[in-house]
């Protein structure tokens, strides 16, 4: 089998039984560690376990402290230093971190790991990536996807209701992220998908037809959405980067999130898809204001902007970033280091591709939109009440598009200098 191939994906009812069947096939005999934290542990870990052991499966558990659960320095070291040297296989019982705390130590130590998911809460149970905070700041770091899933019907529909919202939101930030790859095609001649991109868009709109039954925790509605959230993890693995998945929204909550650890302002960060979520409608925001660009506004906006100058840009982020903001100059070179007539190529391009642009714009419900869906599976719209302090949420509207080398939508509003309200 292919080492990025995922078998099973089950999603359904007794996922515990068709867990236990998959592991006494594959690894009887051999030593399987149970990693959980202390709250999934409770909500699945416990049985799990139990019915590994009852199979006559050798286990031993991991579980880390829910509270102010990070995939950071910390969590890997713990679950490394616990883990016996003769260990054949991870079982990861939890939501996101849990999932990537297990995905990169399992990838070290050169044994596949198994998912076991708590939530339909990311998109990235079927991703082969980690997002790690190392330093401080949150990347991606290579490693590898699960070699199955099993998410069971029931765990799903029980896990915190906040959970859900946030997978909700993680997953309407693809609205944006689609549109977002496309102008990074059209623009910057990004690779590109076409077969990828439907399947992301579809991914949300089945999501979006069952948004009531989603809003009222409905083991249906549930299920679309864990599937849609999988399906947007296995795209990102067929097309082998983030693109199809992560945009700009994506970007503004990596900011967010980097800034509420560095600034300690809280043990527990807001979870992902809720700030993807808020992130998204923002994003909308900007491609409602190209909406309202003819091309002659969109020449007069270049000309009184272009060139930018690296020093400005490179203030700018020190400025919002403060001590890490070194490391963000550091890795955006590439936008950065742009010269004058690059620059102006960029805009020549927009302005020669602005029908499609406009058709790209037009394909992103309005923000107001973004907003109701959000509100409708009772997940926050305000980033204030994600805890975030005014700069913070200033830093990621003003600064998410200085964090990856893509052009997004935030990177052209920056260009154009329409990224924030003047
Ligand atoms: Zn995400």
């Amino acid at each position: 089998m292919a080492e990025n191939e995922i078998a099973p994906l089950y999603i359904g009812g007794e996922a515990i039984a068709q867990l236990c069947a998959f592991v006494e096939n594959r690894y009887s005999g051999q030593c399987v560690i149970v990693v959980a934290d202390s709250h999934t542990y409770i909500a699945a870990g416990e049985a799990v376990l139990q019915a590994l052991r009852n199979a006559g499966i050798s286990t031993q558990v991991i579980t880390l402290p829910a509270s102010g659960l990070r995939a950071d320095e910390s969590s890997l070291s713990r679950v490394l230093t616990r883990s016996p040297v003769e260990s054949s296989v991870f079982i990861a019982v939890g939501s996101g971190t849990i999932t990537d705390i297990t995905r990169y130590v399992s990838y070290r130590l050169g044994v596949r790991f198994i998912a076991f998911p708590t939530a339909a809460s990311v998109d990235g149970y079927a991703s082969k990536g980690s997002p790690l905070v190392i330093d401080g700041i949150k990347r991606t770091y290579f490693a590898q996807p699960p070699e199955a899933i099993f998410a069971d019907r029931e765990v799903l529909a029980v896990a915190p209701p906040e959970l859900t919202a946030a997978g909700f939101g993680d997953l309407l930030g693809k609205t944006t992220s689609i549109a977002d790859w496309r102008l990074g095609t059209l623009v910057r001649d990004e690779l590109f998908d076409e077969g990828i991109a439907m399947r992301v868009t579809a991914a949300v709109d089945r999501c979006l037809s069952v948004i009531d039954s989603i809003a009222q925790r409905d083991p249906k509605g549930l299920l679309t959405l864990f599937g849609s959230l999988t399906e947007t993890g296995l795209c990102m693995i067929g097309f082998g980067d983030s693109q199809p998945a992560s945009g700009s929204e994506h970007h503004v909550s990596h900011v967010w999130e980097m800034l509420t650890i560095k600034n300690q302002q809280s043990s527990q960060t807001a979870l992902h898809g809720a700030q993807v979520g808020i992130a998204t409608a923002f994003s909308a925001r900007i491609y409602e204001k190209l909406r309202a660009l003819n091309v002659t506004d969109v020449e007069k906006l270049f000309y009184n902007r272009l060139p930018l100058s690296r020093q400005n840009q490179e203030r700018e982020i020190k400025m919002l970033f403060g001590d890490i903001g070194n490391i963000i100059v550091n890795e955006h070179k590439e936008y950065l280091e742009l010269t004058d007539e690059q620059q102006l190529g960029i805009a020549d391009r927009v302005i020669k591709c602005w029908p499609e642009i406009q058709k790209i714009a037009t394909s992103v419900p309005r923000a107001e939109s973004i907003t109701r869906f959000l509100e409708a599976v009772g997940s926050p719209t305000d980033p204030y009440v994600l805890g975030m302090r005014p700069s913070d949420v200033d830093a990621g509207i003003r600064g998410g598009h200085y964090l990856r080398n893509r052009f997004t939508v935030a990177k052209l509003a920056h260009m154009m200098g329409i990224l924030v309200d003047q």
